[in-house]
């Protein structure tokens, strides 16, 4: 079997080299010629664990290729991945599909045989329809299918998660290509994994359901953590408490400055959009966006607030820059607001992350300092806020930190320091939601 995919991101990269590793032959067409001159040279252009040797293993078999122009790349496929980006538009929130649409008509003007176009880009409920809507206008002779096929792979750990996901998605009304589908995921299906059949529209809001809901989870339990520091409970306890409960699970209970990345935020304005012009407004998920962009503006004055009310003059050490660890993207990050709050207010900001400092040079203003590694960073600070979790700084206890820094101050956004360690070595320790070391912001 052979598949094209459009778009070389990270959606598109992984899975196609997933694909392949499957033993499909995939053709990665990537419109940027940049990126396809590193691929074709072997280099990634993303950070993500095990990538680049999935990446080379299978371009050396012959499985992978990077064609350069969409043609070479359709040519004898039986079915063609959309995985595009859908940022958020300007003004609105709305998902911007100008790429979508721009990469779906390229296709059906090229295509010279029948096929399944399937879309992996996340896509507002209806965009498959009009998919199909235009296949059928531009090429009337053509069997052209549709199918949805949203992707649930989490950066850092992209391809164990494509490996062996939850589940699998498929909508499409299309009996050809539910068949193409269940082939291309035989490999998955032989693990037992459940493939989900649906119509298009249905599989289109899974994918918007499951993140609204997952940044919902994030979202209530800051909001709970924001509680326990006013009532002097414990945010990890409570998570640890209700989690444990088979009913709500104990992933995404872990409080923290608010999510970011390149999926819950968009998706989440996205699907409030999307339900507002269906005439039933979700009052949840317009909460959950409100309560998010409202906590990740207020994490500078909890910094503020620990180095005694002014950080004017005072060297703040950041430390972990990517929305998460071992990602390299910085869409969205907390660290952004945090950091434009701690300049705005006068102080020095030195911040580092392991792999995403190229790109948050890119994104973060001017005057803000990047070190050469943790150490550097906290060499004179005055205080340190971490605000991703990279393992790297999970071993910095007060014993590594004290001789480091010039004042013992430490707020840590992602509860992984030991506050009463750090107490006992004389640091003032903030974390977030916990019992006598919160600040309510
Ligand atoms: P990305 O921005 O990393 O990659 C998109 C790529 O498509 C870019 O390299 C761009 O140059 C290329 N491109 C755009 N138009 C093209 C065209 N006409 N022909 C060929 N290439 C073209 O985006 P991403 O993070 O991979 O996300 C892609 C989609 O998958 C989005 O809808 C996103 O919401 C969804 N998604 C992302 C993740 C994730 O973790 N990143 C997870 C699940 C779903």
């Amino acid at each position: 079997m052979k598949i094209a995919i459009i778009g070389g991101g990270y959606v598109g990269l992984v899975s196609g080299a997933c694909f392949a590793e499957f033993g499909v032959s995939v053709d990665i067409y990537e419109a940027d010629a940049a990126k396809r001159a590193m691929l074709v040279e072997g280099r990634i252009p993303i950070y993500e664990p095990g990538l680049d040797r999935l990446v080379a293993d299978n371009a050396a078999a012959g499985r992978l290729n990077f064609p350069d122009s969409l043609e070479a790349g359709i040519a004898g496929t039986e079915a063609i991945f959309i995985a595009v980006g859908t940022p958020a538009r300007r003004g609105d929130g709305h998902a911007d599909l100008t790429f979508v649409f721009a990469a779906v008509e390229q296709v059906v003007k090229a295509l010279d045989h029948p096929a399944i176009i399937v879309t992996k880009s996340t896509v507002p409920v209806g965009t498959g329809r009009k998919i199909a809507e235009l296949a059928q206008r531009l090429r009337p002779e053509l069997a052209i299918e549709v199918a949805s096929n949203p992707e649930f792979l989490r950066e850092g750990s992209a391809i164990p998660d494509f490996m062996r996901p939850d589940r699998v998605i498929v909508g499409t009304d299309s009996e050809r290509a539910r068949d193409v589908l269940r082939r291309l995921y035989r490999p998955l299906y032989l693990i037992e994994t459940p493939i989900v059949f649906t119509g298009l529209e249905t599989a289109e809001l899974i994918k918007y359901a499951a993140n609204g809901f997952l940044a919902m989870k994030i979202t209530f339990i800051n909001e709970m953590a924001n509680l326990c520091e006013s009532v002097g409970a414990d945010v990890n306890d409570v998570a640890r408490g209700i989690g444990l409960d088979g009913r709500i699970g104990r992933k995404f209970l872990h409080a923290g400055p608010g999510f970011g990345g390149s999926c819950f935020p968009k998706d989440t304005l996205a699907l409030m959009r999307i339900a507002e012009e269906a005439g039933t407004p979700s009052q949840l998920i317009q909460s959950v966006v409100a309560v998010n962009d409202a906590r990740k503006e207020k994490m500078a004055e909890r910094v503020i607030a620990a180095c005694g009310g002014t950080v004017a003059g005072k060297r703040i050490a950041v430390l972990g820059l990517a929305f998460k660890p071992e990602t390299d993207d910085m869409r969205e990050a907390p660290s952004i607001p945090l950091i434009r709050g701690l300049l705005a207010a006068g102080a020095e900001v030195v911040a580092f992350d392991p792999v995403a400092m190229d790109v948050a040079k890119t994104l973060l203003p001017e005057g803000v300092e990047f070190a050469a590694d943790a150490p550097a960073a906290l060499a004179g600070a005055d205080a340190l806020v971490l605000v991703t979790e990279w393992n790297e700084f999970r071993s910095l206890g007060a014993a590594r930190l004290a001789p480091l820094m010039r004042t013992k101050i430490v707020v840590d956004l992602r509860n992984v320091f030991d506050p009463e360690a750090m107490r006992e070595a004389g640091f003032a320790y903030y974390g977030i939601g916990r019992k006598h070391y919160g600040i309510s912001a």
